[in-house]
């Protein structure tokens, strides 16, 4: 394609501004942009847009940042690791700015308007009341030098707009293909609240060029920014950079992925037991698809499979349940080892384990439960039970096509059998076959079915020599005591 043969070494940015926690959507944008300049051999660079000193703050950069890692997406240069262009702070950046607003406004491609928000206003209404479009009605444009500097001298505060040509503004977008926009229908823009503080159309566009920004992929939201800034590129004589829109990212009922669908923060899932493999998969489907049957993908896959071009162009659900099914698949391709150091955090948070706790047993519990887990937040609820025994009514014992005497006859003989078995031969094969010998005498209701409540105090667990295998001879047998015991007292 012709976009992609220009771009042989990309240099794309992903440039967030710290004024909330890392979003799905921004992760999302971060990552076609990581996979593009990855695919492509360019770099991929982070530039933090903190203009906004009210809304930025420091706790949300690094929010974005640890998020953006933690999916393993290695930015080439950025405000932490610097690099040929630095600083990558836009705060950081305002001579530059200063330098082209004055550049704009000495070749008067650019000036000072005192309009004040009242006169704005009441200019705004009166063209809404005519029905015509809403736009600047270009008063300040006409004032000469003089009368601009007499103005500020006299203390009038003014703000820097930049002349728009009335014009038509044409691009390829590289995912939503041809594009044009009537610039006649813009009006000249606010582009600087002042020398020292420049707005994000004119701040980007700088930035941007000065950091060799050759490809602009970012979210559907700034579409209609992109005229405006490809005007301001032109009359800085800056090189126009190729732009790719993503699609919105949209909740089941198909309006904008919000707080009301769930959580939008990254880290939140990562708190939530979500996998960074899992994640990074999910998020590279939201809007693209490698055109056949293939979900899984690794990072590296998603660099080789990954094309711009074929990002959806319409809006992309956000499937939870997809989201879940992944991350399943991720949860069990861990080791047991892997995975039971992951679950650690959940197990200690639910006071289930400490550091006396014998790893092994930890591995073992959460290989019982390893298929059944979406999220590694569900270890310590299911797992509950084998760190500590829940208390259940003794009639739960009794299986429903028997009787107590039975079911008491049934653990008793089940208990002799298990005590016949060493220590060392307590394997969950050989635990099978010891319950199995009870089946002569009782139906396999009457052995397993309170032998699973003996042993988890559920109705639903896995296997009862499964779990038997896990908790060991000693704690099995004081399990099966304790029920003939509750049972025994029962009435
Ligand atoms: N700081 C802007 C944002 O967070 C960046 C937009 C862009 O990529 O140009 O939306």
């Amino acid at each position: 394609m012709k976009q992609i043969t220009i771009l042989k070494n990309p240099r794309v940015r992903i440039a967030p501004s710290p004024t909330g926690f890392l979003h799905i959507g921004t992760a999302r944008t971060a990552l076609f942009n990581y996979l593009f300049a990855k695919k492509y051999g360019g770099k991929f660079i982070l530039r933090v847009e903190d203009t906004d000193k009210e809304r930025s703050e420091k706790r949300f950069e690094e929010d974005i940042m640890e998020g953006l890692k933690w999916l393993g997406m290695i930015w080439d240069e950025g405000p932490d690791i610097g690099g040929q262009f630095a600083p990558y702070h836009q705060s950081e950046r305002s001579e530059r700015h200063r330098f082209f607003l004055e550049k704009l406004l000495n070749e008067n491609k650019a000036y000072h308007c005192f309009c004040t928000p009242e006169e704005l206003e009441a200019h705004r209404n009166y063209m809404a009341s005519q029905s015509l479009p809403i736009k600047y009605s270009g008063k300040c444009a006409g004032l000469d030098k003089k009368e601009t500097e007499e103005k500020i001298r006299s203390g009038a505060k003014s703000v820097i707009r930049f002349k728009v040509s009335a014009k038509k503004i044409a691009f390829i977008d590289l995912i939503k293909g041809p594009v044009e926009f009537d610039a006649g229908l813009i009006g000249d823009i606010v582009i600087a609240k002042n020398f020292d503080e420049s707005l994000y159309n004119f701040a980007v566009v700088v930035d941007d060029e000065e950091m060799r920004i050759n490809c602009v992929i970012r979210g559907e939201d700034h579409l209609s920014n992109t005229p405006k800034q490809i005007l301001i590129q032109e009359a800085l004589g800056f090189k126009i950079p190729l732009y790719g829109h993503v699609p919105l990212i949209l909740g089941s009922d198909r309006s904008k992925l919000s707080k009301r669908h769930g959580a939008t923060s990254l880290m939140e899932y990562k708190k939530d037991g979500y996998l960074p493999e899992a994640m990074i998969n999910f998020i590279a489907f939201l809007g693209w698809n490698p055109g056949d049957e293939k979900e899984i993908f690794s990072l590296q896959e998603l660099i080789d499979a990954f094309d711009i071009t074929q990002v959806s162009k319409s809006g992309a659900i956000f499937n939870i349940q997809k989201l879940n099914w992944l991350n399943g698949y991720y949860i069990r391709q861990k080791t047991n080892a892997g995975l039971s150091g992951l679950c650690m955090s959940y197990l200690k948070e639910a006071g289930l384990v400490d550091e006396h706790t014998d790893q092994e047993m930890v591995e073992k519990i959460v290989a019982v439960e390893k298929d059944r887990i979406k999220k590694l937040s569900e270890i310590a609820g299911i797992t509950e039970f084998f760190f500590k025994l829940p208390g259940y009514q003794a009639e739960l014992l009794i299986w429903k096509k028997s009787n107590k005497e039975t079911i008491l006859d049934s653990l008793m003989a089940t208990k002799n059998l298990l005590e016949g078995l060493d220590e060392k031969e307590f394997s969950e094969i050989r635990i099978k076959s010891v319950l199995d010998g009870a089946l002569i005498k009782f139906s396999s209701g009457e052995v397993y079915w309170p032998m699973r409540v003996a042993l988890s105090g559920k109705e639903a667990s896995p296997g009862p020599a499964e779990i038997a295998f896990v908790l060991g001879k000693q704690e099995t047998i004081r399990r099966v005591d304790y029920a003939i015991e509750k049972l025994k007292l029962s009435h």
